[in-house]
């Protein structure tokens, strides 16, 4: 099975256009029949999400490590949950168990996931897709940055080609899975 990594807020934002993005990518996932890998969470976005896959009789494996596996963080509904012991053997598994990645709007946990995948497609560590869901354009300021980077020199601005970004969940879909 084709499966997609998502990174994602452990809080939903202060918008339901958030909420809307994640639940419209779950139900997406299912309808093209792409498994989902994610953190584990039934809180935030991790839970909009998970719960949305879930909902719609499609696939989730949680990847969460042994400190976050406690009640109110873990999602108790999803069957195929691994538990491991550090947050690196969690992202080496999520990066394992996937086929491509999409960051949607978080924290910093989600900016560090994202760019790790970023960092490491750019040392051709690995090849996989990696979009973005620019939801309320809630990453312009990271694309903002990365120009920034590009403009002085300390970024190839090929390496701007490395991820698809779109506030449009299944087009951005239809662009990493394709
Ligand atoms: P943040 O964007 O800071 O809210 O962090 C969310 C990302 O970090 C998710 O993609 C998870 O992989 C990880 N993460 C942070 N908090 C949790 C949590 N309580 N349960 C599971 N994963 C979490």
């Amino acid at each position: 099975m084709v499966r997609l990594c998502v990174f994602c807020g452990s809080k939903t934002g202060s918008h339901a256009e958030f909420i809307d993005g994640a639940e419209t990518i779950g139900r997406e996932l299912v309808s093209r029949q792409v498994g989902l890998v994610y953190g584990g969470g039934g809180i935030g976005l991790m839970g909009v999400l998970s719960d949305a896959v879930l909902e719609a009789g499609g696939d989730v494996i949680g990847v969460i490590p042994e400190g976050l596996a406690i009640d109110e963080v873990m999602h108790q509904g999803v069957a195929d949950m691994r538990v491991v012991s550090d947050m690196h053997r969690r992202k080496a598994l999520m990066h394992d168990l996937s086929d491509a990645y999409l960051a949607l709007p978080g924290g910093v946990g989600t900016y560090e996931e994202l760019f790790e995948v970023l960092a490491w497609r750019q040392l051709r560590i690995h090849n996989k897709p990696i979009g973005l869901l620019d939801t309320r354009g809630y990453f312009q300021p990271f694309l903002e940055t990365i120009e920034r980077a590009v403009e002085d020199g300390f970024l190839n601005r090929r390496n701007r080609e490395l991820f698809v970004v779109s506030d449009d969940p299944a087009m951005l879909l239809d662009e990493l899975m394709a």
